[in-house]
């Protein structure tokens, strides 16, 4: 079991442990202040899942999306759903952070940014992905490979194995076990 994480932390541990889909949903918040639902519903439910505690969420989403729809309306249209996440509202449901299967089933549209960008990224923007991770020709080549016969989590897993140096014999299932497959190897 991992500890709770800070707001502080999440740009280190973004960079160093998050598997592409977060990435990429990650830059979008910092750079459009703001996300549709599905990708609040799947970012949102990584974070709790990596120990993002409600109070700290909230603070997080907050601070970007007031900078596009302002405190007031973030609070009286977008607190409430991430406190539903962490079961504080509504049925009180404890919702529990989304699968890869689930995640690359998914079907985003226009202007949404959730999904697997194995799955759903042109190639052109997934080499470009890749190389921002720094993973090398041969390595990209081999992720190229899996995705054109629809291995998403295989390439995935390639990625995790290139980035970490290590074999993840496991495969990727979840973005949760990435991320704490992830923080094991760092330790
Ligand atoms: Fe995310 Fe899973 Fe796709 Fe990897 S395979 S990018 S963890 S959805």
């Amino acid at each position: 079991e991992l500890g709770d994480i800070s707001i502080k932390e999440i740009d280190q541990i973004a960079q160093s442990s998050f598997p592409l889909c977060m990435r990429h949903l990650f830059e979008k918040l910092r750079e459009d202040h703001h996300l549709k639902h599905g990708g609040r519903m799947q970012f949102g439910l990584f974070l709790k899942g990596i120990g993002l505690k409600l109070d700290d969420a909230l603070a997080f989403w907050k601070a970007e999306f007031s900078q596009k729809v302002g405190a007031e309306r973030f609070d009286k249209e977008y607190a409430y759903s991430i406190r539903h996440n962490y079961g504080r509202e509504g049925k009180r449901t404890d919702y529990t952070p989304y699968s890869c299967q689930k995640i690359i089933s998914s079907s985003p549209g226009v202007g949404d940014h959730h999904g697997c960008p194995y799955r759903h990224f042109s190639e052109e923007n997934l080499r470009a992905a890749l190389g921002k991770m720094r993973l090398n020709n041969r390595a990209v080549e081999d992720v190229m490979d899996k995705v054109r016969s629809r291995h998403y989590q295989l390439a995935c897993t390639l990625t995790f194995e290139a980035i970490h140096g290590t074999s993840c014999d496991a495969g990727i299932n979840h973005p949760n076990q990435y991320f704490t497959d992830s923080q094991k190897n760092l330790q």
